[in-house]
């Protein structure tokens, strides 16, 4: 068995680590990892034949080799290498959590400091227990400034998250209703998001905070806060102009017209503004980094297709994000405004009454047309808005319609996977 500083060493004399065999460059260090579907354990010797440098494996090895190296646990030696990793470099690292919108504060963020750091951030989404340990050993002496995404649907997940990479400063993108079922109801989501709070107060470090948001600054109460507001008495007063559909803030120095709709993402940018602000980056490079930053991946992306405008929201949804998103097409100045939402999953028990909201909330919006698809959503109760049980139905029902010159917000959580109504479209 080897020490942790001997494998590090190994990590070190690698092109990097690589849990998975089809993804793997000549030189990486092979670590297996027993997924629900696949066994790491059986691909060791592959990885081997595919140029890997080292395979670790946590199952009696294939074959006798040298280049075989057999741990304890694979998870545990990838999380604590990633630990190990992580007081090596020796360098600032920003944690991000939140209910809602931590992949687009995340990017946007990471726009803002590349202008004078080089900073390396969590690919994607891979935002968990096997994500963030990746996300740290990607980066290497020369970067500068970390950033790592952090994801939880449990209790105490965010805690040890930290245990891992040790953050110096801490931003809390939201507490909404998402993950509900792990975390038990909304106040197991402040106190599960706050694990972020309490391990950067307890060690003296810095956190960022919406100071408009009464739960942040209640909870963050105990250390150093670097905040922004739409009033005076934050660090950094920020001032949301109307959307059209394109969010813009006025800050101190200067309006950003930025490319993301939404009027969620206002809070978005202000984060990514207040923190480029505090690592001293100009203005005129915080501006041009948010303005030419695009998002990807179905989030809040907007599509002109058959005279239609069509945002696509259909990357995810839970009832926060699902509510914020109807009153942002709400504010859009648009004659012909169209709803197509799919179900929300993991709401768990107040699934049924979480549906009924966000069907409440149609009926007051009244929208030209409104449509809702999925086992949940179908059972709810509605004289105005069209349900359709299935995917299928949907498609044929916007088929047979052939909506124009309208605004359509598809929204839906990724299991629904409703991107794939802009065939119909
Ligand atoms: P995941 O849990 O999948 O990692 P995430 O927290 O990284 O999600 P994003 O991928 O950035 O979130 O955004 C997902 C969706 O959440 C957006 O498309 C939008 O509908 C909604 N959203 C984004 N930011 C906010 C916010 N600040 N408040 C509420 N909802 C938001
Ligand atoms: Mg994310």
């Amino acid at each position: 068995m080897k020490e942790l500083s001997q494998l590090h060493q190994l990590f070190l004399e690698s092109t990097g680590i690589c849990t998975d065999t089809r993804k793997l460059k000549k030189g990486n260090l092979y670590l297996a990892l027993k997924g629900d579907n696949f066994n790491g354990n059986n691909f060791a010797v592959k990885a081997l034949e595919l140029g890997a440098n080292y395979s670790i494996v946590d199952e009696e090895p294939e074959e006798q080799n040298d280049h075989i190296i057999k741990v304890e646990d694979g998870l545990d030696t990838l999380q604590k290498l990633a630990a190990y990793h992580r007081k090596y470099l020796n360098l600032p690292i920003l944690s991000i959590t939140g209910s809602n919108g931590k992949t687009t504060t995340k990017e946007l963020i990471r726009e803002v400091l590349s202008k004078k750091y080089k900073t390396v951030s969590t690919q994607g989404n891979l935002n968990n227990h096997i994500g963030v340990p990746l996300t740290l050993l990607s980066m290497n002496k020369e970067t500068e400034f970390g950033i790592v995404e952090m994801g939880a649907n449990h209790q105490g997940e965010i805690a040890s998250l930290c245990k891992i990479a040790h953050p110096d400063y801490g931003y809390i993108t939201n507490f909404g209703k998402a993950h509900l079922e792990g975390f038990g109801g909304v106040e197991g989501v402040i106190k599960g998001k706050s694990e972020l709070y309490n391990y950067l107060i307890k060690n003296n470090k810095t956190i960022f905070i919406n100071y408009d948001d009464k739960i942040q600054v209640e909870k963050s109460k105990g250390t150093d806060i670097i905040s922004f507001s739409e009033g005076k008495n934050a660090s950094h007063q920020i001032t949301f102009l109307k959307a059209d559909p394109f969010v813009k803030i006025k800050t101190e120095d200067t309006q950003i017209n930025s490319q993301l709709i939404g009027t969620y993402n206002a809070k978005n940018i202000a984060a990514a503004i207040c923190i480029g602000k505090y690592f001293k980056i100009p203005a005129k490079a915080i501006k041009e980094a948010i303005e030419s930053y695009q998002p990807t991946n179905n989030r809040s992306q907007i599509i002109d297709q058959n005279s239609n405008q069509i945002i696509l929201d259909a990357y995810n949804a839970n009832p926060t994000s699902m509510k914020a998103a109807l009153e942002n097409l709400e504010a859009i100045p648009a004659k012909n405004k169209i709803a197509i939402l799919g179900d929300m999953f993991e709401v768990g028990d107040t699934s049924a009454e979480e549906h009924q909201i966000i069907i409440d909330l149609l009926e007051k919006l009244e929208f030209s047309n409104m449509m809702v698809c999925g086992k949940n959503f179908y059972q709810t109760s509605t004289q105005e808005v069209l349900k359709f049980e299935n995917f299928e139905d949907l498609k044929n029902y916007i088929q047979r319609n052939n909506f124009k010159e309208s605004t359509i917000l598809i929204k839906g959580s990724r299991g629904m996977a409703l991107e794939r109504i802009l065939e119909v479209l």
